[in-house]
């Protein structure tokens, strides 16, 4: 095992993996340090939903770059599927939203005028009796809704795979192992300490996802980046499969291409804790079955928790760590970060080859985090 590396990238999530393999087409060699396994953690667990136009900064400072992402994902799919042979079932789904009488109709307005409103996407508005023949199994008591098109959905641990796997066949090495610490020299990183050893390099990306606030200390740098826990229920429905996204009345439902349904997701700061809970369970099937009555007789096939890198603005943290030359984080895209993990990775795969990006990632510099957070 070679002890030098161009580039080390510690961490094997979506985002480590991402900046891999852009490096990668770039003609750089890096390699990717994971202490449990690509895809081990929220990359490898996570809804799998890429909607450019909804959700946390969005619309906001977050739409340019969750767009480009978006179109970086769909240019990625055939490419990834060519060279590893992986299908992570990218595709483009369809998301019906609904409203129930006893409440407000939130999003369904706001929701039709996203989608209706973008090229590329469409929507229209349903009233009671039309959402039952879209989906016979809705709950009666549903007032109205919007079924928008355009979002799309993956199998975010086979894409994070087929990521790690395209890179390696350009010549990426993939590690097992934990980074403890980094040498620096004259402000600048020259390896990373592995248990037992160190690896040189001449530039360090840091991807560590959740726990990106252990290399505060070593880069003298605050990365404010905090664990979200998240659990789903995949779950096989009597009946056959739903045949859209739906979400309403406290209850978000995924259908995926084995027949399962995919319910969540929860948002508890538990710390660290990756347990799945009796509380989860209750409250994620509450939601579920408002929206779904069959959901009561569903069989619970696979119950996941998992966390999301979260930042104080929720917003991710992309590029140079400050005051260093060579050391770059790629981390803290939140309840987004599959959605953003390919312009995540070209964003800082393009700053270390080129010294800059076209990528709207300028906001998310990692300097404005300047001072301690809690
Ligand atoms: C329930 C849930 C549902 C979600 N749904 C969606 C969705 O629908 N769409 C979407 O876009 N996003 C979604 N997300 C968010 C998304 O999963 C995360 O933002 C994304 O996976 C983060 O990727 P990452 O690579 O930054 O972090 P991670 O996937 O956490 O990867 C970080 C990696 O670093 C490794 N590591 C950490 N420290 C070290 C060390 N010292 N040495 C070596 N390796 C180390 C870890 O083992 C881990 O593998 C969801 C998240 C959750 C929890």
């Amino acid at each position: 095992m070679t002890d030098t590396s161009e580039v080390v990238i510690v961490g094997g999530g979506a985002a480590g993996c991402s900046v891999a393999y852009y490096l990668a087409l770039a003609g750089v060699k890096s390699t990717i340090i994971e202490k449990e396994g690509i895809g081990s953690q929220a990359s490898g667990y996570s809804a799998g939903g890429l909607n450019p136009l909804q959700g946390t900064g969005i619309p906001g400072p977050l739409s340019d770059v969750a767009m480009e992402s978006y179109l970086l994902h769909q240019d990625l799919f055939p490419k990834l599927m060519e060279a590893t042979g992986v299908n992570y079932q990218w595709r483009i789904t369809s998301l019906v939203k609904v409203a129930f009488d006893d409440e407000d109709p939130p999003e369904i307005q706001e929701t039709f005028d996203t989608f209706t409103s973008t090229d590329g996407f469409e929507a229209d508005m349903l009233d009671r009796e039309q959402l039952l023949d879209l989906e016979p199994r809705i709950s009666s008591e549903v007032s109205q809704g919007v079924v928008a098109r355009g979002n799309a959905s993956l199998d975010s641990y086979k894409y994070t795979l087929a990521l790690a796997q395209a890179a390696e066949k350009m010549g990426v090495s993939v590690q097992s192992g934990t980074v403890q610490g980094l040498e620096r020299t004259n402000g600048r990183v020259t390896g990373v300490l592995l248990e037992g050893r160190v690896l040189h390099c001449d530039q360090l990306v840091m991807a560590t996802g959740p726990w990106s606030r252990i290399a505060e200390p070593w880069l003298g740098a605050y990365v404010p980046v905090d664990p979200l826990k998240g659990e789903i229920l995949r779950m096989e429905l009597p009946g056959g499969p739903l045949g859209h996204d739906m979400s309403g009345g406290g209850g978000s439902l995924y259908p995926k291409p084995d027949g399962l349904v995919w319910c969540g997701t929860t948002e508890d700061w538990r710390g660290y804790d990756r347990s799945t809970t009796e509380s989860a369970r209750q409250r994620i099937l509450n939601g579920a079955v408002k929206l779904i009555p069959d959901m009561a007789k569903a069989q619970l096939v696979l119950h996941t928790a998992c966390l999301r890198p979260v930042t104080p603005d929720w917003l991710p943290i992309i590029g140079r760590a400050p005051g260093l030359d060579n050391a770059f984080l790629a981390t803290g895209a939140g309840k987004k970060g599959i959605l953003l993990s390919p312009a995540i990775g070209k964003a800082v795969a393009d700053q270390i080859t080129k010294g800059e990006t076209q990528l709207s990632v300028a906001e998310f510099d990692p300097a404005r985090f300047a001072s301690p957070t809690d």
